[in-house]
């Protein structure tokens, strides 16, 4: 996919979410305006209160539950931090192009590094896969998961949730199949250990 497709898909995209955040503030407006004339103001803000408490204990619960995000390694990720159950190597006979990590469903997974979406949705023997191209060309593909959070054509950061931890496909529990391509996709798939190990981050 081409540079300028991807840039024209992001301006779609954040003309979208600017157009998006300009309705949701009318639609408060409009709300606060309703609630005041009706003399419950204070609930409202009683309630926008419970909201904010609700939300940061669901977060803190979350980091407890998840080790709070990512382990990070200047501008690489790991994508998952799990049980390492399968390494790149020759296993039952044929060649397993990437490594398998072990977590419970729907545990966050992230980018490995800054990057582009070029593919996210079904794919064969993955049940669903997601295909991020970094600035130097290599691909990272994260298989089998639940639910994916991108979308092809968007940026993702390093270290950005992505998807969460399924066992979709050619599968028999929930983890990650991770690969990477170097040079793109359909180009020489090398061990992920070694190549996120110099980057710094270790598996
Ligand atoms: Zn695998």
């Amino acid at each position: 996919m081409s540079t300028a497709l991807l840039d024209e898909q992001q301006a779609t995209l954040t003309t979208l979410l600017e157009e998006k955040a300009g309705y949701d503030a009318e639609f408060y407006a409009a709300l606060v305006e309703l609630l005041g004339a009706e003399g419950a103001a204070a609930a409202f803000e009683q309630y926008e209160k419970d909201l904010l408490t609700r939300s940061a204990a669901e977060a803190a619960a979350r980091a407890a539950a998840y080790g709070g995000g990512p382990v990070m390694s200047g501008e690489w990720a790991l994508p998952l931090d799990g049980r390492f159950t399968s390494c790149y190597c020759q296993r039952w006979g044929t060649m397993h192009w990437g490594i398998d990590i072990a977590a419970p469903m729907y545990t966050p997974l992230y980018s490995a590094g800054d990057g582009i979406v070029i593919q996210a949705g079904p794919a064969t023997g993955f049940g669903q896969a997601v295909y991020i191209q970094h600035s130097n060309g290599d691909v990272t593909v994260y298989g089998h998961m639940e639910v994916i959070e991108v979308v092809t054509g968007q940026r993702v950061a390093a270290g950005q949730e992505i998807a969460l931890v399924g066992s979709q496909g050619f599968s028999t529990g929930p983890h990650l199949h991770l690969e990477v391509h170097v040079g793109g996709v359909g180009g020489t798939r090398v061990d992920p250990v070694i190549w996120l190990a110099n980057r710094g981050i270790f598996v």
